[in-house]
């Protein structure tokens, strides 16, 4: 069984699909560390970010794999630290916009699928990635909302103000990318949780699952 869940940056993907990679016994997959993962390696070999062919040379020569502790990327382990960092969440969304880029995750998700049941989230998991999904979900929330849980998660040095912003461009590229934007699939699910606690989208989505 695949579920998929899309939706904007600080919406609460990762918590729900880990409570209910928890809950269901599934592998959680997330597909931003990936194009985090490309981003972190790049940063750190001193590639020219504003030079595509030079991302996308270094693309090609890495490995993706998964653990049980997170996402390895040419056999070292990513810490969330270096995967979510302010230099990583500015360069992320351009580096993933880069079409081959996107092919060359897309490659290693759909090799992950094939053959293990999981929740797997990120911006076109619904309607790119695992269009076969037995359950779909587009989770939304307000800017605020999303910029308030961003602060207090405590991995920027931002201010609320700055991660308002930062969020709201990446908002911008995200909706507008040649390849895979985020768009809510035609038979998502749709819940708006600005308001509701991650538990209570929790049980929503647990009792769609169990009718299915
Ligand atoms: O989910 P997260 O915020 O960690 O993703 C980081 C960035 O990676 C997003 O802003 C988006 O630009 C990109 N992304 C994507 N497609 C996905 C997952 C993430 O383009 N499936």
């Amino acid at each position: 069984m695949i579920i998929a869940i899309d939706g904007p940056a600080g919406v609460g993907k990762s918590t729900l699909a880990k409570a209910l990679a928890e809950k269901l016994g599934l592998l959680y997959l997330n597909s931003g560390l990936f194009y985090r993962g490309v981003t972190y390696m790049a940063l750190k070999n001193g590639v020219n970010l504003e030079s595509p062919p030079a991302i996308i040379r270094l693309a090609e020569t890495l490995e993706f794999s998964l653990s049980r502790e997170g996402l390895l990327v040419s056999g070292r382990l990513l810490s969330s630290k270096e995967l979510q960092n302010d230099e990583v969440e500015q360069w992320v969304s351009p580096i993933s916009s880069l079409v081959p880029i996107r092919h060359i995750v897309n490659k290693n998700l759909t090799k992950i699928g094939r053959n293990t049941d999981l929740v797997a989230e990120g911006r076109d998991i619904t309607t790119v990635v695992f269009p076969q999904a037995e359950v779909k979900i587009y989770l939304d929330a307000s800017l605020d909302a999303r910029a308030a849980r961003r602060f207090h998660q405590g991995t920027s040095q931002k201010t609320l103000a700055e991660l308002k912003k930062t969020l709201a461009e990446r908002d911008e590229m995200d909706k507008n990318k040649a390849e895979g934007r985020l768009q809510i699939a035609p038979e998502a699910l749709y819940f708006d949780t600005s308001d509701l606690t991650i538990d209570e989208v929790c049980e929503k989505v647990m009792s769609v699952i169990e009718k299915k």
